[in-house]
């Protein structure tokens, strides 16, 4: 048998992992929170891509079987869903099965922990199952704030990416509609069955109107759902404690990953706002700017004028990224907020200054601990009644956030809780999470809302 070398699985792993054109495809989408991956799909589909979601957590038993358990929970948790839809794609079309024909989605990030290795371990393990080497996986990375040369013809890229922007948008708002009015539902269920209608809907339209610009029928639907939305709040009902989520954002927004701790809290009486999926691509966008200016004043320093150049049309580039996101993010919560109080998102120049006077971390080390320490100092500041941290058992930046934050919550007498997930149930887990409640509504009580 021929010996597989280093080098050999290096060439593999860059062959078959990255930007490749997906059309032609069956594209296959792992699910994060709800509604955003439902919303992509649609968009995918606008541009011709025969895109789809796959079902998520059927196959966390496969996921399992071939990790050691040392790896990040998402990355068993997305790769027990393709290993899944493969084995049932499989059995339901036999010898009509042609792996070639399907492309994997899984995007990626540098930095110091281990998102960027997701799709290189997942590699290795497709190519270790018969036939599964065929099956390629497309990738994004956040080093280039996901931009999508590659992955989607030149000429389609900028519609492409603004109806992407706009879905991650508008998938936050149903994310946040559902926590405003869940807990003040006139009957259980209602809510739940609502809004799953209306990220179908909207999927649907994504897939209409994505590829023709026309996002205004996009956001006059979004505005009819809202005010439906509101019609199912029981308005004799008082309001209940803010509690703010931080987090790993794949755990903190995949429901089964997380064993559904929101609707836990709301249980035990809470309304809860989770950190956004906006914030991190907001961030993404705002390091590339961060770093494009860094590396401008140094050349600027050393006089390197061709050097100065590249990075001043980095720099103006990723402002300009950002300024269009902020301004449209700030124009769907404008329209949303008319009719309803959901939480506004916060702007990621604004975490960096708190870190800074607060001296607590630093944008330098990058990770989802430079958003999560400071939205949790915010939400404290505000008045929020508690702050829960979910996380992924074993995450590094989580861990980080964790171990800088508790101090500082304890130091302003707010509630916080840490809460860890692997797949195992605790049986601790859920009396842990009333404590906190019950420490919650003892600081509404005293202090109130914002
Ligand atoms: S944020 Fe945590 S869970 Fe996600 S890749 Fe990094 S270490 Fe793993």
């Amino acid at each position: 048998m021929e010996k597989v070398t280093q080098l050999d699985t290096f060439r593999i792993i860059t062959e078959r992992v990255g930007k490749f054109n997906v059309q032609g495809k069956r594209f296959l989408i792992p699910e994060m929170n709800p509604f955003s991956s439902h919303l992509l799909a649609g968009i995918f589909r606008s541009f011709g891509v025969n895109a789809s979601v796959m079902d998520t957590y059927e196959g966390l038993d496969l996921g399992k079987k071939f990790t050691s358990g040392k790896e990040c929970f998402p990355c068993i948790v997305t790769l027990g869903d393709i290993l899944y839809f493969m084995e049932k794609e499989r059995e339901r079309l036999g010898d009509k099965f042609y792996p070639e024909n399907y492309m994997y989605f899984m995007p990626e990030a540098s930095g110091p922990c281990r998102f960027g290795m997701y799709n290189k371990l997942h590699r290795i393990i497709l190519d270790s199952i018969p036939g599964l080497d065929k099956v390629k996986i497309a990738t994004l990375s956040s080093d280039d704030a996901y931009d999508l040369k590659g992955l989607i013809p030149k000429e389609k890229l900028i519609a492409f990416r603004k109806a992407g922007y706009l879905s991650i948008v508008v998938g936050d708002i149903l994310d946040r509609l559902l926590w405003r009015v869940r807990p003040y539902e006139k009957a259980e269920g209602m809510a739940d069955t609502f809004i799953l209608d209306a990220r179908n809907k909207m999927s649907e339209l994504f897939s209409i109107h994505s590829s023709n610009g026309n996002f205004s029928a996009i956001l006059s639907d979004i505005e009819k759902i809202v005010k439906e939305a509101r019609n199912i709040i029981d308005l004799t009902m008082p309001r209940k404690p803010l509690i703010g989520v931080v987090g790993e954002i794949y755990v903190r927004t995949h429901v089964k990953s997380n064993q559904d701790t929101i609707r836990t809290l709301e249980k035990y009486g809470a309304e809860v706002v989770n950190a956004s999926i906006g914030e991190w691509i907001n961030y993404t966008t705002y390091d590339q700017v961060r770093l494009a200016k860094i590396a401008l004043r140094l050349n600027l320093k050393k006089f390197q004028l061709k050097e100065v150049k590249k990075y001043l049309l980095q720099y103006l580039k990723f402002n300009l990224t950002l300024f269009y996101q902020y301004m449209q993010q700030r124009k769907v919560y404008h329209i949303v907020r008319k009719y309803i109080d959901i939480e506004e998102d916060h702007k990621i120049g604004h975490l960096e200054k708190v870190l800074k006077k607060t001296n607590t971390f630093s944008f330098a080390i990058g990770t989802e601990a430079c958003l999560s320490i400071p939205s949790a100092l915010g939400l404290a500041r505000r008045g929020y009644n508690g702050v829960v941290n979910i996380f992924p058992f074993t995450c590094m930046p989580s861990n980080l956030t964790a171990s800088i934050t508790k101090p500082l919550m304890g130091k302003l007498n707010v509630p916080y809780i840490d809460v860890s997930y692997d797949g195992s149930f605790q049986p601790g887990r859920e009396a842990a999470l009333r404590t906190f409640m019950y420490q919650a509504n003892q600081h509404f009580k005293t202090h109130g809302r914002p």
